[in-house]
């Protein structure tokens, strides 16, 4: 007799790339992680780590198409491992949904109607909805009887407010183009700003918590009693903080005179703004180990390049600060804001009257596990909390199919 079936297949698919990593359930374990990287180039190169067997890590490099392709080759490697699509212990497959508009509140069980929805949004979301979708039917093609759940990036932030979530433009014009503030990242937030209130020893209820979700794109979020009030992504990714190649905030009207007086055309502004600013357009790189070496170095574009970079994060802590009122944690997440001591110290230098310090020995301090890195004198908590979206994209879906 098989007891219930316990495994999450979770899937991020990107452009040109599907992350995936196989869960169990029953206590979290990781199975096997892996990722498919240029797909539809010459040479696409798929990466899989059999973590359940205890096997190395396996690297392929071969053409990948498509994404139908990409999948079913890492069927085939799970299967290598016993760990196949057809498993009966696969309970269901869980997608990261970058878009899910205002109507997607809720990690939601794929339909016809949840497809047709997703694709209804791709004018918002040009890059990533697309190559979700994709994702999706290539997964119901290979198991079409298991349930698949989509978890939207955008979920967490539905619950802003209309002050914080609308652009002060003429309402019917944003009405008919669906323009607002939709927020992304939400997976992480939401997951971050619940193991801090757990760190606090207090439930999310009770807590405000300003999360600092700093990987290559990056993004802030203002967290009342556990639901979100305000977060810096826009209509898109590209508002709020300086990012790896993302600008974040510019005055609108540095498009239109890109448009009118240096003769760029909106695909050249749009990609100039997503992949040529931020901490590569200022200095370069977008690597902040990088960046931190150089500065070591000597090198003044790189130390600008820093200072701008801290000086948005230090607007955006103080701007969330005031919209909560009064502030409980706040917590640094992903690649620079788990890794980058310099970052975490520079981001809340001379903060002190706003009860916020960092303790330079404990922020030093390397790890996997939560930890506060403030002063136990301090009145707010400054945290470094790892992100795990995989983990919370498989809770939320198993939560959902085997409720
Ligand atoms: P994403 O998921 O957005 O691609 P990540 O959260 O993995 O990004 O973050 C990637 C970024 O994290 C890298 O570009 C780099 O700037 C930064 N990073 C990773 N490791 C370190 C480190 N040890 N020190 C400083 N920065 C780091």
């Amino acid at each position: 007799m098989t007891a219930n079936p316990t495994r999450v297949l979770v899937l991020n698919s990107g452009s040109s790339s599907v992350k995936y990593q196989l869960l169990d359930m029953a206590d979290g374990a990781r199975l096997a992680v892996g990722l498919v990287e240029r797909i539809g180039e010459e040479t696409s190169r798929l990466a899989h780590t059999p973590l359940a067997t205890g096997g190395a890590k396996r690297e392929t490099e071969a053409p990948i198409a498509d994404h139908e392709a990409a999948l079913r080759a890492v069927a085939r490697e799970l299967a290598e491992d016993g760990l196949g699509l057809d498993s009966p212990e696969l309970a269901a497959i869980g997608h990261r949904v970058v878009h899910g508009g205002l109507k997607f509140t809720e990690p939601t069980v794929i339909t016809e109607e949840v497809v047709a929805e997703i694709e209804r949004l791709v004018p918002v979301a040009p890059l990533h909805n697309p190559a979700n979708i994709t994702g999706i039917r290539t997964a119901q093609g290979l198991r079409p009887d298991l349930p698949q759940v989509a978890v939207f990036d955008t979920a967490f932030h539905t619950t802003m407010p209309e002050s914080a979530a609308r652009y002060a433009i003429d309402v019917e014009t944003a009405d008919a183009h669906r323009i607002r503030r939709y927020g992304f990242h939400g997976t992480s937030h939401a997951y971050v700003s619940r193991e801090t209130a757990k760190l606090l020893g207090k439930d999310p209820s009770e807590v405000n918590v300003i999360v600092l979700h700093l990987g290559n794109g990056a993004s802030a979020s203002a967290v009342r009693g556990g639901r979100c009030v305000d977060t810096s992504m826009g209509l898109t990714p590209l508002e709020g903080l300086v990012m790896g190649t993302r600008s974040g905030d510019i005055d609108p009207a540095v498009i239109l005179h890109l448009s009118r007086n240096a003769g760029m055309s909106t695909d050249e502004i749009d990609s100039l703004l997503n992949k040529k600013s931020g901490l590569i357009g200022l200095c370069g790189d977008n690597d902040m180990r990088e960046i931190r070496r150089r500065i070591d170095a000597g090198d003044e574009r790189a130390a600008l390049a820093f200072d701008i970079y801290v000086h948005r994060l230090k607007k955006y802590i103080g701007a969330y600060y005031a919209v909560l009122g009064k502030v409980d944690a706040i917590a640094f997440t992903a690649g620079v804001g788990e890794n980058a001591a310099p970052v975490r110290e520079a981001a809340v230098a001379g903060l002190a009257e706003l009860g916020l310090a960092v303790d330079a020995d404990l922020n030093a301090v390397r790890g996997d596990e939560p930890r506060l890195i403030s002063p136990a004198s301090a009145r707010v908590a400054v945290a470094v909390v790892p992100t795990d979206e995989e983990l919370e994209i498989a809770t939320q879906t198993y939560a959902l199919v085997s409720a």
